[in-house]
Parts: C-alpha cells; sequence; structure tokens
C-alpha cells in the first residue's frame, strides 16, 4: 500500500514501435488497442494523449508508455498481420552492461 512515489518503477515502462515500411493500414492494431492511431500517410500511430512520448521518423514510429497496458499493445502487435509492431520493455538506467563471459582458456596440456 504504500509504494513510494519516486520514479525508480521499471516494471510499467515500456515501448511501441511501428515499422511504417512494414505498415500497410489494415488498422488491425487500432481494434486492438485504441491508443494506435491513423497518421495523416493512412499508417499506424499513437494518440499522443495516451503515451508518455511519441517519436516519428520516416520508417518508424516509437510511443513510449508508463502504464500497465503492455498487454493492449502485445495484442495490438499479435493482430498485425504485417508484423509492423515491436513491443519492448523500456530499458533500465542501472541495468548493467552484459557481461561478456569470454571462456577461452588455453589448455595447452602437453602431458607426454
Ligand atoms: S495492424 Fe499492422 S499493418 Fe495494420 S495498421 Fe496496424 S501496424 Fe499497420
Amino acid at each position: 500500500m504504500s509504494e513510494p512515489t519516486t520514479a525508480t518503477s521499471d516494471s510499467t515502462g515500456y515501448a511501441v514501435t511501428v515499422d511504417r515500411d512494414a505498415c500497410d493500414g489494415v488498422f488491425a492494431c487500432l481494434v486492438r488497442d485504441p491508443r494506435f492511431v491513423e497518421d495523416d500517410d493512412g499508417l499506424a500511430a499513437f494518440d499522443p494523449d495516451a503515451a508518455e512520448a511519441v517519436e516519428r521518423t520516416e520508417t518508424s514510429v516509437t510511443a513510449t508508455f508508463a502504464d500497465d497496458r503492455i498487454d493492449d499493445a502485445r495484442g495490438a502487435a499479435a493482430a498485425c498481420p504485417l508484423d509492423a509492431i515491436a513491443v519492448a520493455p523500456a530499458e533500465r538506467d542501472d541495468a548493467a552492461a552484459p557481461a561478456e563471459g569470454e571462456g577461452e582458456e588455453e589448455g595447452e596440456g602437453e602431458a607426454e
């Protein structure tokens, strides 16, 4: 009940990206998740009022969300017949860099 109000929550942030090259305006995504909208090119985009941020380029549009509706976004991604939607949990700032385990050991055991 007593959740801290600091912005350290890492369980609700995620980003949803539409590949504008792949999107063909079928709009199956809108049915699954109303945060998807049609943009002025007739392709999928995001309702800016529903997202923390929306970033659009020529080839993609990415919205960042901080809510618990990632399953809706995943449902939209699953419904897209062109597989144009990607859903990714937000990266944590304090995430440690992946440790590269180089297990190359030169075990030259010349035992004769
Ligand atoms: S369902 Fe896929 S192809 Fe259709 S509008 Fe949405 S992102 Fe584009």
